[in-house]
């Protein structure tokens, strides 16, 4: 192990952030990177313990925590960087935005502060670009077999790099302009600026994957098409039906879903043409963020940067608790309050509220009528929200954004064309190899398990790909 005791000698340093006042004015990252000789500390703080939670229960990847932060300790990064890449297809999406389950599962956040695991996880990755560490990895043999992913979230790109690594030949299909689904459309800048997204993307290309951009399979191509050239198929078309909040007031202009208006700033800051009519924009307007999650705290540093006047985020749900409650047991998600980059940048937050009307005025939306909610035992043992009499209160807003989360990747051309089935929560059915109800098609991702994480995608991506190395064989 690292230094023993180390946890003694070193507190928990979290990332340094950019000053609020500064990174307003751009859409650069809002973290610093660690400084090496703190990122050693850090890794000091490790127990090497004998049954590490962290890889265990905390990460979707089973990445093995202890030895790379034994290496990191040690200053071996290059090994660091192998045993790191031997899990994690992609480091460098996980540590800028993953919620570290492995932290609310460490040892040490028992007690006392966990070991600081996604920090040092960047530090590993960005030294491995940094000294030429992570480099095209060509297959050493190729199968004559061809397999297509249809998406290129992280779960298609997980799938597509597996699968390539294992030396099939894979074409990636994506119906946006530039590959990355979520990574690249969604999350803003300030938290994964889209270079890291770009070096990716071009160093599975130098390892022989092909991307198709452009393409809506199932209405630019059907799937018999790619029947017809591809020995199995994966969809990894992610969970996008929005959920829709249909009060009085819903048809008013002004009132968009959150993954529309976050992918036109995505869509300007890369370059791409937005045309003035579909731009939607906080400049000058009070906004109000319906619901209060990472897609919600996105949608507020967004408006922040766009010159919004106020931003109101309003949720259904109460304040999460500032302890672990006795209901989330440790090692589990501890589901206690937390405030994003975004959340310290300005804004209002509100709890326990519902929307009940949208106002308009000559067409537009300029408001909403909301209430206070309480959250009550329905007789079976759920909560369920009620309204308290006499809290009703009005909300200005001139633009609104819905940020509900997603209902599954509902009924579109994609799932028609390909004919595979859904299961009883919506999501696309599949088997434990991930095959769909359609022999040779699989599903990964959001698409199979419902919204979730960029962890839980890639290692959905993985299991997918093994699912499919099992069906075709190696020929
Ligand atoms: C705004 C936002 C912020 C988020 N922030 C975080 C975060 O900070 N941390 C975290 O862990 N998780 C976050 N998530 C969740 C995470 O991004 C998703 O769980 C993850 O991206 C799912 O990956 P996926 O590959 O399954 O789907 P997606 O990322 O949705 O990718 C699906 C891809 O398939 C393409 N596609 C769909 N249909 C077709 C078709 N017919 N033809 C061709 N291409 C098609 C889409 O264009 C898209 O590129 C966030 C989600 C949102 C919406
Ligand atoms: S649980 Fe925490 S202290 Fe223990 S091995 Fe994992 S990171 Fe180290």
């Amino acid at each position: 192990m690292g230094k023993p005791g180390g946890f003694l000698d070193f507190e928990r340093k979290d990332f340094e952030y950019r000053p609020v006042a500064e990174r307003l004015h751009d859409f650069k990252p809002v973290e610093l990177p660690p400084l090496e000789i703190e990122v050693r500390a850090q890794a000091a703080r490790c127990m090497d313990c004998g049954t590490p939670f962290c890889h265990g229960c905390g990460c979707p990847l089973a990445n093995v925590v202890p030895e790379l932060n034994d290496l990191v300790y040690r200053g071996r990064w290059k090994e660091a960087v192998d045993l790191l890449l031997s899990t994690d297809n992609f480091p460098e999406f996980t540590s800028r935005v993953c919620p570290a389950p492995c932290e609310c599962a460490c040892v040490l956040d028992i007690n006392d502060d966990p070991v600081s695991i996604r920090q040092i996880e960047m530090a590993i990755s960005e030294k491995g670009f940094e000294k030429g560490y992570i480099r095209p990895r060509v297959p050493m043999t190729r199968f004559r077999q061809k397999i297509a992913v249809i998406g290129s979230g992280p779960s298609g790109l997980a799938t597509a790099d597996t699968l390539n690594r294992a030396g099939y030949n894979v074409t990636v299909y994506e119906r946006g302009q530039k590959p990355g689904g979520i990574l690249r459309y969604g999350i803003p800048d300030f938290k994964l600026e889209k270079r890291v997204v770009d070096r990716r993307i071009a160093l599975m290309v130098q390892e022989g994957v092909v991307f198709e951009t452009g393409v809506n399979v199932g209405e630019d191509i059907s799937c018999n098409y790619l029947n017809d050239r591809f020995d199995a198929i994966c969809i990894a078309g992610g969970a996008r039906l929005p959920r829709d909040l249909k009060v009085p007031g819903h048809e008013l202009t002004g009132i968009h879903f959150a993954m529309a208006y976050l992918t036109r700033q995505n869509q300007k800051l890369g370059g791409e043409s937005v045309r003035p009519e579909d731009d939607i924009t906080a400049e000058g307007k009070a906004v109000a963020v319906i619901g209060g999650g990472d897609t919600g705290s996105d949608c507020l540093g967004t408006a922040l940067r766009q010159g919004a006047r106020k931003v109101e985020l309003l949720e259904i749900m109460p304040r999460p608790p500032d302890a672990r409650p006795d209901s989330a047991p440790w090692p589990g998600w501890a589901g206690t309050y937390r405030e994003s980059s975004s959340n310290k940048e300005g804004g209002a937050r509100r709890w326990c509220v519902a929307t009940s009307e949208f106002i308009g005025k000559e067409g537009a939306v300029c408001g909403m009528k909301c209430v206070e909610v309480e959250w009550k035992d329905d007789g079976n043992g759920r909560k369920v929200p009620s309204e308290v009499p006499g809290t009703g209160f009005d909300v200005e807003a001139q633009l609104v954004l819905l940020s509900l989360g997603f209902a599954g990747p509902g009924n579109n051309k994609l799932v028609e064309d390909m004919g595979v089935e859904h299961d009883a929560k919506g999501n696309i059915k599949v088997d434990e190899r991930h095959m769909t109800t359609v022999a040779g098609v699989f599903a990964a991702g959001d698409m199979s398990r419902g919204q979730s994480l960029i962890v839980r995608a890639i290692a959905d991506g993985q299991s997918t790909a093994r699912g499919m190395i099992e069906y075709l064989g190696r020929s």
